[in-house]
Order: structure tokens, then C-alpha cells, then sequence
């Protein structure tokens, strides 16, 4: 990995000492046990990191206290030239923390630079929202009354994030927080605490040099209960989730018992319907990067295949002769396709999974496998893998997070295809491959995709951050990112102003002393 300038990327980030071994302690706040972070690229120690206590995590609180009451009095577009600042530094820092994303999480360089190129981009979205922080006006019903309504800062915002996305997650939700005048508290994943501690250092600087409060933005680290110290904290109006469908009903329910906010990014099961009229072509490229793109370990990688039987047989060879051309390696090389996955638990799964179609009754079209040898010394690169399975099979139900892709038929119409693709828990991404107009507008119609994303002719992979991301069933429901997304991270107030020296009441109630 030296080869490939992760020490340089780790000296940019702030990150030397840890990189000698010799530090654990570069988060502000840690005193707990030690997170050693081995990279899946090729098994090497890369650091450690302290976690946080619950004695750290007062502290911490108190900070982020005590800084919101400063933050919140900073004019909106004061606190958009903050994140303006802090998008410059990310754009000087794009090729390390790309880096880092890449060798800490196992995604491919090119995708380790799209994560750090979202948190630019959602940044400058940021920048100019702090200027149309929107509220309406209403027509009052009593005369001499003006009505409208204002959105105000909410206090501490709680950021949970999963390790498949461990920079961008954070950024899509803090600088939305930021500009509506909110600190955050983030806990990134466990599997990549350094991404956290190089995002937060980054961010550090640019609080410092601007002398604001250094509670704007505080990192906390650790496993699950770290997370509960938040969701159980009053303290802490909203907290915004990422993970697995299990946590977010874990955190979901915390969150609700003291009346709190949550915002939830859970688990997909994402399908790509593929219909008569569908370009073959573009349905494969579409497929495959969906399938196999970051291993397999994106919230909205393609899951299932839904293929029209007239033209089954081709769609399945076009798609099995692309899976011959994938080459699975260090993920750093940029001739490899493929990278590893996150540990060797997540290698197990993928395992049972396998083993799983096979015993319900599926058949396996692509071989799977977990690689030994030179270059896969982590243990964690696996083979993408095929299989012809049936919706209502119980591991097609479930998101397995590994290269595993299924395929599934329909006759008929295209409702066919569209109850399969509605007909499982999850409802974030959805596709349809199709040049016949009829067709992509009733997968568009209420009668259609109950996903919170619903493409037509692109795979159901990647987003773009001026849209609201998120999805609906068991994928939680919550918006992050474009479009209105913000409205979660601040709390909305209704005015009336009186400004006759009379008093009416409303629904013209007479009440006279
Ligand atoms: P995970 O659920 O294991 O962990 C996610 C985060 O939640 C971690 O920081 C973890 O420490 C924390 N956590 C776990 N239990 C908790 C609890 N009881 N209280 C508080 N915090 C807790 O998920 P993962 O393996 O890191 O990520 C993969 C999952 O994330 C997949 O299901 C994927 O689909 C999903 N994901 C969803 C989106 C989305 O936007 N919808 C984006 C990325 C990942």
C-alpha cells in the first residue's frame, strides 16, 4: 500500500503519528479502549483510536452546549461562508482523504475521490441554502393580523454513520446542519474510525481559524453503545442514522421514547426491472456496476434482476460474459474493478448467503468464492457471484451486503415485474430499463415503485446530491442531501402578529369582559 501513497495521504490528513503506531489519542475526547483500524486493502495495521467514555461524552456535550448558543446567533449566510471554507479544504485534501477512504473502507480509489467530491458538492449546495432558509407567509383570517412561518436552529444534531459511506454520510447531513445554525455530534463506524478523525481535523482547522467555538463539530468514537449514549440523550433533538434495518429499529425506538427526532438511512433491496424494450447494452453496464460496484456494499447496490422471460436467456449471458471481465484486487490499482470487502465477518456472510440460495432452491450461474493468495492476504476479496433464485426465497428478502447478485423472472405485463420489485421489506432504489414510454410511466405512477428512488435507464447505484435521498418501508424514511432535505435539521414556528389595538379571536369566538 506504500506503493500507492498512503503515508503521504496519511501525513496530509494529520494523521502521522497514528500512522507510526505510536498515538491513540488524536480525537479530542478520547479516554476509552482502543479501535485499531486494519485496512481490508491488505491487512495492515493503518492506527488506533481512543474511544470515547461516557465521562469523555459529558464533555463533549457541555462543548457542544455551549457552542450552539454562539453558532445559533451567527446569521445564516455568515455560517454558509464557514462551510464554503471548509469545502475549499476539501477540495485541497481530495486526493488524500480519497485515499484514506479508500484503503480504510476497500472501495475503489475512483469511488474513495467520488465520496470526497459529494462532500464538496453538498457543501457548495450548503452555501447557497444559507440564503433561502425559506419560511411562508399566510393570509391571516383576522383583520390587522399578519401570519407567517420561520424555521430556527433545532440545537445538537446526532450523526450515526455506517462505514460503507464514511465520509460523504457525515457531510450530507453536517453541512445542511451548519447553515441552519445546528452542531453536530458525530459517531462514525466503528470499521473506519480514521476517515472520522481525518474529517474532523479538517474541520477543526477551519473553526479555528475563523476563532469559533470548537463544539461546532465533535467526534465521538466507538461501538453501538457509544451510539446509545446519544440516541438515549435528550439533549440530542434530532439524530440522523445510517445502517443496517436492525439498528435503525433499535435507534428508532430509543430515539421515540423521550419524543425525539431520528432520520433514518437503512438497508435496500434494490432491483433493476429489465423489460422487452430495454437497451441490452446500457442494462448491462447499469447491472453490473450496481452489483459489484464497491463490492457489493453500497446501500443502494443492485440486489435483484428482474427479467422479462422473452429475453431472459440474453440479458443472463450478456451480463454473465461481463462478470468473466471483472478483476478483483487492491482497490488502490486502478485497473481493478472489484476491491475487497470490509472484514472477514462480512466475508462470512457472503459465504452463508451462497450457501443459503443453493439450499432454497436457487441455482448458482456465477461462481462465488473468497481469493487466497498474493494479493489477498486480508482474507477479504470474494468473487462476485450470480444466482437464479425466486423472490420469496427468505435471503432474497434480506440485503446481504456482498457482490451477490439474483436473478428473477416475470411474464407478462409489467406490473408483473413491478409487484416483484415492490414485494420486500426495503424501499430504497428501483430501475427500469426500458425505451417504451408507457412502461417507464406506470413504474413511475402511484401504482409503481414504492421506493424513495425510482430511475428509469440509469442502474439504481449512485446519486446525485441535489435530489433527497433516502427510502421508504423499512428503509426508514428519512431525506437527506437536495431538495428540502434541510426542513429535518431545524424547527418550524408559526407567528401571528397583531397590529390593530384590537383583540379577535380566531374562528371569530366572541369572549367579551
Ligand atoms: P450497522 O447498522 O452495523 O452500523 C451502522 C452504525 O450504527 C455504526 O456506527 C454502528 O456503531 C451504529 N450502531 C449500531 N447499533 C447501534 C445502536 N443500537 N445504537 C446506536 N448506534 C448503533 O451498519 P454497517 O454495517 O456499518 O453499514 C451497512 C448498512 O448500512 C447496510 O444495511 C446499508 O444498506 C446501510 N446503509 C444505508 C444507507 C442509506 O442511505 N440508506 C447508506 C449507507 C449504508
Amino acid at each position: 500500500a506504500t506503493a500507492f501513497g498512503i503515508n503521504k495521504a496519511l501525513d496530509q490528513l494529520g494523521l502521522s503519528e497514528i500512522n507510526e503506531g505510536t498515538s491513540t489519542g488524536l480525537n479530542h475526547f478520547g479516554s476509552g479502549e482502543i479501535i485499531s483500524s486494519y485496512s481490508p486493502v491488505d491487512g495492515a495495521l493503518i492506527g488506533k483510536v481512543k474511544t470515547t467514555s461516557p465521562a469523555d461524552y459529558e464533555k463533549v456535550m457541555e462543548t457542544a452546549t455551549s457552542s450552539f448558543k454562539e453558532w445559533r446567533l451567527m446569521p445564516a449566510p455568515q455560517r454558509g461562508e464557514i462551510v464554503r471554507q471548509f469545502g475549499e479544504k476539501l477540495r485541497e485534501l481530495k486526493e488524500p482523504l480519497g485515499k484514506l477512504v479508500s484503503y480504510e473502507m476497500g472501495k475503489s480509489y475512483q469511488e474513495g475521490l467520488g465520496e470526497v467530491q459529494e462532500m464538496i458538492d453538498i457543501c457548495d449546495f450548503a452555501v447557497g441554502l444559507s440564503r433561502q432558509l425559506h419560511g411562508l407567509t399566510m393570509h391571516s383570517e383576522r383583520p390587522g393580523h399578519r401570519m407567517y412561518e420561520q424555521y430556527h436552529p433545532l440545537g445538537i444534531v446526532g450523526i450515526i454513520s455506517a462505514f460503507n459511506f464514511p465520509v460523504a454520510v457525515w457531510a450530507w447531513n453536517t453541512a445542511l446542519a451548519w447553515v441552519c445554525g445546528d452542531v453536530c455530534v458525530w459517531k462514525p463506524s466503528e470499521k473506519t474510525p480514521l476517515c472520522g478523525v481525518a474529517c474532523q481535523n479538517i474541520i477543526a482547522q477551519v473553526i479555528k481559524e475563523n476563532n469559533l467555538p470548537e463544539g461546532i463539530s465533535c467526534l465521538i468514537n466507538g461501538d453501538y453503545k457509544v451510539g446509545e449514549l446519544m440516541t438515549n440523550d435528550s439533549r440530542v433533538p434530532l439524530v440522523s442514522a445510517t445502517g443496517s434495518i436492525r439498528m435503525g429499529k433499535i435507534v428508532a425506538q430509543a430515539v421515540a421514547a423521550r419524543l425525539g427526532k431520528s432520520l433514518l438511512e437503512l438497508g435496500g433491496n434494490n432491483a433493476i426491472i429489465v423489460t422487452p424494450d430495454a437497451d441490452i447494452k446500457m442494462t448491462v453496464i447499469g447491472a453490473v456496476f450496481g452489483a459489484v460496484g464497491t463490492a457489493g456494499q453500497r446501500c443502494t447496490s443492485t440486489r435483484r434482476l428482474i427479467i422479462h422471460d422473452s429475453i431472459y436467456d440474453k440479458v443472463k449471458d450478456a451480463v454473465v460474459a461481463a462478470y468473466k471481465q471483472l478483476r478483483i484486487g487492491n482497490p488502490l490499482d486502478e485497473n481493478n474493478h472489484v476491491g475487497p470487502l470490509i472484514d472477514t465477518d462480512a466475508v462470512s456472510m457472503y459465504k452463508k448467503a451462497l450457501e443459503k440460495v443453493v439450499a432454497e432452491g436457487g441455482k448458482i450461474i456465477v461462481e462465488g468464492g473468497v481469493l487466497a493468495g498474493e494479493g489477498y492476504e486480508s482474507g477479504c476479496y470474494v468473487k462476485p457471484a450470480i444466482a437464479e433464485a425466486q423472490n420469496d426465497f427468505e435471503i432474497v428478502q434480506h440485503e446481504t451486503f456482498a457482490p451477490v447478485l439474483y436473478l428473477l423472472k416475470y411474464s407478462g405485463d409489467v406490473e408483473n415485474a413491478i409487484a416483484i420489485q415492490n414485494g420486500v421489506v426495503q424501499g430504497l432504489s428501483s430501475a427500469i430499463m426500458t425505451n417504451n414510454l408507457r412502461e417507464a410511466e406506470r413504474f413511475l405512477s402511484a401504482w409503481g415503485s414504492d421506493c424513495g428512488i425510482a430511475n428509469v435507464n440509469i442502474g439504481t447505484s449512485g446519486a446525485e446530491i441535489g435530489g433527497a435521498f433516502g427510502g421508504e418501508k423499512e428503509t426508514g424514511g428519512g431525506r437527506e442531501s437536495g431538495s428540502d432535505a434541510w426542513k429535518v435539521y431545524m424547527r418550524r414556528q408559526t407567528n401571528t402578529i397583531n397590529y390593530t389595538t384590537e383583540l379577535p379571536l380566531a374562528q371569530g369566538i366572541k369572549f367579551d369582559l
